[in-house]
């Protein structure tokens, strides 16, 4: 089991192959028909033939299909389904294990599975199959290229820890994109130019160069990814910045701000989350103090932030006033990682109020850096503008020459939030305090972190509404805030993150 694209159909055949005896494959919904009783016929024929062939594998790729639930919470109660999960429960029983016949089966929704196929004798082992973490996103990349002319400029472990989240599928579409763009260019050799590239190709779209935006956008935009960025460069735990760029992108986004982290990193520190809530804001922020106006551009962030604020409350205990409780369950583990309230409607009303109050602080935190930094913003925004993508050194460099080499970041957050007092006016706030705390674990553990602004204007093409909603899908956002829960720090965590981090990283401004 595992989230989807992580290769567990691979590794089915992977054993297959090391076990040289023959392979059934099948997928669950192969057994699902209409009408009632193919599926169970289906099912005794395959069996039959297994045992004709034994010794042998079955595999039953999404097993979910057929072994769902009969509890109808999940919506089981389907005639056929259930005969057909009866029949091949039966089965299971009754064949004969002196022939040695294995059964595998593969579902990214564990927690959808009938008990009675889980229990021993059944699917009774489990091998989890995790997205990969840094060390295997390299070793994954490394076998994708080997039939790749790479040049000496790439460097693969770089690659890997700018794709936190990604699944071996995703990297091999990378390799693969990075192999069509240097082709392209009609270069024998592919360079870690490509790669990068590559990477944004995947999670933003091409770049949309012929689209012409009037002069006003696009300062908006600059102003706006500046505003994300400057605020991730004041904070003390956010991780730096990579790219700026205001070229839009196919799937969406206008502009965006791609943070890379220094290391692979499981866990979160309330601090890294507050700060992170006001980097989202940041861009929004911009809008307001330059141009005395907002736009649509900032809706992705908003929902980005709203989902981080909720997650605190719900789910990490991070707020004071709702205090140690859990407040929402994640109901599919590897999918969408949805999640589900448990609470009463009148704890409903104060979670919703108390994400507001955040919100509300992490938007006053943001207004008030960029307003104390506003010759330095006006800056970099008119590079931005100027330049059109900027590298996160460039970046640094105007930043450094204006505040000199031994900039200290301010370490005083205004975020705490459990205080009620929503802004720290005063940068030694109490909040120092909580910083200190956390700042073990500095920077957010942002993977993929072209962090998604994803404003949208009307006027803008659907796609990048839709957009929007893919990144979305991409990485549970929802798994960041399973790193703050990992104490245990295990794999399982590291998932999550990883998925969070592809998400969260990701600005993309329509
Ligand atoms: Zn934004």
């Amino acid at each position: 089991m595992g989230p989807p694209g992580t290769g567990k159909t691979l590794l089915a055949k992977a054993v297959a192959g090391e076990a040289n005896v023959p392979f059934f494959s099948l997928a669950g919904s192969d057994f699902v028909e209409m009408f009632v009783g193919v599926g169970a016929s289906r099912v005794r024929g395959l069996f039959a033939d297994a045992q004709k062939n034994a010794p042998c594998i079955i595999f039953i790729d999404e097993i979910d299909a057929i072994g769902k639930s009969r509890d109808t919470r999940y919506g089981g109660g389907n005639d056929e389904r259930e005969q057909t999960l009866n029949q091949l429960l039966s089965e299971m029983d009754g064949f004969d294990s002196a022939k040695g016949i294995l059964i595998l089966a593969a579902t990214n929704r564990p927690e959808i599975l009938d008990k009675a196929l889980l229990r021993p004798g059944r699917f009774d082992r489990r091998v989890i199959v995790e997205k990969p973490d840094l060390k295997g996103r390299e070793d994954t990349l490394k076998v994708h290229s080997k039939n790749v002319k790479l040049d000496e400029t790439v460097d693969l472990k770089e690659i890997a820890l700018a794709t936190s989240g990604a699944v071996g599928s995703d990297l091999a579409n990378m390799v693969n994109e990075a192999a069509i763009n240097a082709v392209k260019n009609k270069r024998e050799l592919v360079s870690q130019k490509d790669l990068f590239d590559a990477v944004e190709v995947v999670l933003m779209g091409k770049e949309k160069k012929d689209r012409i935006m009037s002069k006003q956008e696009r300062k908006i935009v600059s102003y706006h990814e500046i505003g994300h960025a400057l605020i991730m460069a004041l904070q003390k735990n956010s991780e730096p910045v990579q790219k700026i760029t205001i070229i839009p992108r196919t799937m969406g986004a206008l502009g965006y701000v791609m943070q890379i982290p220094e290391e692979e990193k499981y866990l979160k520190s309330e601090a890294e989350l507050r700060d992170e809530l006001v980097s989202f804001l940041g861009g929004r922020a911009a809008e307001e103090i330059v141009f005395d106006t907002v736009t649509t551009g900032a809706s992705n962030d908003i929902e980005r932030a709203t989902g981080i604020a909720r997650r605190m409350v719900t789910m990490y205990g991070m707020s004071k006033k709702i205090g140690l409780v859990a407040l929402e369950t994640i109901e599919s583990e590897y999918l969408d990682r949805t999640s589900r309230l448990i609470c009463s409607e009148a704890k409903e009303a104060e979670i919703d109020a108390e994400v507001q109050r955040m919100l509300k602080d992490s938007y006053k935190k943001a207004k008030k850096l960029l307003k104390e930094n506003r010759e330095l913003m006006d800056k970099l925004a008119a590079h931005l503008l100027e330049k059109e993508t900027i590298t996160g050194k460039e970046f640094m460099k105007i930043f450094r020459e204006y505040y000199g080499e031994d900039y200290k970041k301010s370490s005083d957050p205004a975020d705490d939030d459990d205080s009620d007092d929503s802004d720290d006016s005063g940068n030694n706030g109490k909040s120092s305090g909580s910083d200190g705390s956390s700042s073990g674990s500095s920077g957010s553990s942002g993977i993929f972190d072209l962090r998604e602004n994803s404003d949208h204007t009307d006027s803008d093409d659907d796609g990048s509404s839709g957009s929007s909603g893919s990144s979305g899908s991409l990485g549970s956002s929802d798994s960041s805030d399973s790193s703050g829960s990992s104490d245990d720090g295990d794999s399982s965590d590291s998932s999550e993150d990883s998925g969070e981090k592809k998400k969260s990283n990701f600005e993309v401004i329509v």
